[in-house]
């Protein structure tokens, strides 16, 4: 078990068979230690892959984007889910619809941020359905820049937004891996390959 799924096993709290609470550490409260080593860990996944920029979602894909960014030497940029009065024109934008709070909210990147030469790491927190990583995704594109591929703190690997992303043919790489929230406990991906005395799946971050 990597420092990630230990953090969760501690302090999340399986909310339904669909939804993990992780408030104490990366939804509300932060943890800086935990995000720098986050951080640490993401620069390790993606060095080398020519990364100019990495992306992501307010609020809480911030933390974890802002320490990787340090650890690549990179720009950061998050997208905004609304619009503030300085943002008058000159937009990318998408739509997103949000598992958790069950609504559409339009997400947007000024143009003045991102380029044609840009070589793009997205980083989100959770991945779930994948439809915050495909809007910000489809950003990059408007952009005409590249994608490098997408950071995941935690991935819900039930549910369908890795497939959705591996299957458009970017690389992808979460830190924990949770292949079920049922009977109010976490199990991880990497549980399931330990059973199985895979060697690979012993991966400790
Ligand atoms: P997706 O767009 O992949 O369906 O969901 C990603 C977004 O939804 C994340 O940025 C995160 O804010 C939120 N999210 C999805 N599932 C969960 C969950 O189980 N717990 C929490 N705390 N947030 C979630």
């Amino acid at each position: 078990m990597n420092y990630v799924e230990t953090e969760i096993i501690r302090n999340g709290k399986v909310l339904s068979e669909g939804v993990l609470k992780v408030d104490s550490f990366l939804n509300h409260a932060i943890d800086p230690h935990l995000m720098t080593k986050i951080g640490e860990e993401f620069s390790e996944r993606f060095k080398g892959d020519g990364i100019t920029k990495i992306i992501t979602i307010e609020s809480s894909g911030i933390a974890p984007a802002l320490m990787t960014s340090i650890q690549l030497n990179c720009d950061l940029v998050f997208a905004r889910k609304r619009k503030s009065l300085t943002m008058l024109d000159q937009l990318y934008t998408a739509k997103v619809y949000s598992f958790t709070k069950q609504q559409t909210n339009e997400i947007s990147i000024s143009k003045e941020f991102l380029n044609r030469d840009d070589h793009v790491l997205i980083i989100d927190d959770f991945l779930a359905n994948g439809q915050a990583a495909l809007g910000l995704i489809d950003i990059v594109k408007q952009a005409g820049a590249s994608i490098a591929g997408v950071g995941i703190v935690i991935e819900k690997s039930f549910q369908p937004g890795r497939e959705l992303i591996e299957n458009k043919g970017y690389k992808i790489e979460s830190l924990a891996r949770i292949s079920s929230l049922k009977n109010g406990k976490v199990t991880f991906v990497s549980d399931k390959k330990v059973t199985d005395s895979s060697p690979s799946a012993v991966r400790s971050i």
